[in-house]
């Protein structure tokens, strides 16, 4: 819960004064998208500061226990491949960690290690509380006092914000989000609602731990297949449960309208009129909701989706810029690590042009980038289907 202003139960002064908290750029998050611009804006010597809640990568380390990342880490850097869960072209958290997937813990270790190296000014245990901008200038009111900006970045995220109404009675299920490790769960039988990514990882979590379980998937994820890995569960996940899967336990296009407590069960219903009953609470794989809603009267949207421009800036509000897996133009969705980093040299590019940035040094960064494949400006690249 945002606080404003209070540290340790004392009133904070209001600090809009105080010239350390007025910045050229504010970056809200560090997680992999916030400490990723945030080492481009460094290279290209941007004044900056990056504000976090907890701590760096703490929605990594909130993932459960047993979670492990489904893009595999492999160093292909110096070959013009970069480790798809890279955030900078010269770093691999497959040097680093030593693992193809790793686990979240791992990975906030990796983003721990490299805002080291890079230098990041990071200041830990603020949280952003409300956002508005007054004269041309971004006020942010946090839990630490009010900092001002000339341009905003929007990196906070969208683990901490799980999907709270995707069906009548979702406050009786467990959300994926809230599960510390997947063997702490008491009971032999479960039913998971939602058959994307985080569904299929809780179902095979559980079944290795030897629990009956039955996925409701709202679709068909299985048999869809697609060239984008947003839209199409990954290769990672299908060798998991090619095993296990069965008609007993998988029931595709269940969408779940209701979820009652009655005579000691949770009872399930689905649009396809079928019920399903547990004991234990059902795990509610439905999605986040994402961070915007802070800062939800600055963009424009399309459902879920905020509108950019083609610099990943607001349509509605100059200098604000979103990145990270909320990304989206058109029909390509940046929510991978692998997509959404193809962004980051865009943002710092034009922030840097806007702010009369020695243009030696950005080209220079900008070429690194490019190098590493990890700019990307042409959109119309994204739309078509793989042909094999
Ligand atoms: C289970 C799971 C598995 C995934 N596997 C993969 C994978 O294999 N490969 C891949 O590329 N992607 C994967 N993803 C997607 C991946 O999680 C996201 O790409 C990544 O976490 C997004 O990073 P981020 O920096 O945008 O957000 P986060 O990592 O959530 O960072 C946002 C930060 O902002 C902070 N914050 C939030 N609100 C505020 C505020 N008001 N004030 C200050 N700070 C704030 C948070 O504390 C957090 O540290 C997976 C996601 C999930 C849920």
């Amino acid at each position: 819960m945002c606080i404003l202003g209070q540290i340790e139960g004392e009133r904070m002064k209001n600090v809009t004064e105080s010239k350390e908290n007025n910045h050229d750029v504010i970056i809200v998050g560090a997680g992999a998208a916030g400490v990723g611009i945030g080492i481009v804006l460094k290279k290209m010597g941007i004044e900056h500061i990056i504000l976090e809640k907890e701590d760096i990568g703490s929605s990594f380390r909130k993932w459960p226990q047993e979670t492990r990342f489904i893009s595999p880490s492999f160093t292909g850097n110096f070959f013009g491949m970069p480790d798809l869960n890279a955030i900078s072209p010269d770093t691999s958290p497959a040097f680093s960690l030593l693992t193809e997937h790793p686990t979240g813990e791992e990975f906030a270790e990796y983003l721990v290690g490299i805002s080291e190296v890079f230098d990041q000014n990071i200041e830990i245990g603020v949280e952003v509380c409300k956002v508005s901008k007054i004269d041309g200038l971004f006020q942010l009111e946090t839990s630490r006092g009010n900092y001002t900006t000339q341009f905003l970045i929007w990196a906070a995220g969208e683990y901490q914000f799980p999907k709270k109404d995707s069906f009548v009675g979702a406050e009786l299920c467990i959300q994926y989000s809230k599960i510390e490790s997947f063997l702490n769960l008491q009971g032999d039988h479960f039913l998971i609602i939602g058959a994307y990514e985080s569904g299929f990882d809780a179902y095979t979590h559980l079944v290795r731990a030897g629990k009956a379980v039955q996925i409701l998937d709202g679709g068909d994820n299985i048999d869809l297949i697609n060239s984008d890995s947003s839209y199409s569960l990954s290769p990672f996940t299908r060798d998991r449960i090619k095993e296990t899967l069965s008609p007993k336990n998988y029931f595709k296009d269940a969408r779940v309208t209701k979820v009652e407590f009655l005579d000691g069960k949770y009872v399930v219903s689905t649009q396809n009129n079928k019920t399903f009953t547990s004991v234990s609470k059902p795990i509610d794989c439905t999605g986040f909701e994402g961070s915007l809603a802070l800062v939800k009267n600055l963009f424009e949207f399309d459902e879920r989706y905020p509108y950019l421009n083609e610099r990943d800036e607001s349509t509605i509000t100059e200098h604000l810029f979103l990145v990270g897996p909320f990304v989206k133009h058109r029909n390509a969705l940046f929510c991978f690590i692998y997509k959404y980093r193809k962004r980051f040299a865009i943002v710092g590019e034009t922030i840097a042009k806007a702010l009369n940035i020695d243009p030696e040094t950005v080209d220079e960064v900008l070429e690194e980038y490019k190098l590493g494949n990890f700019y990307l400006d042409d959109l119309s690249c994204c739309d078509n289907e793989c042909v094999c």
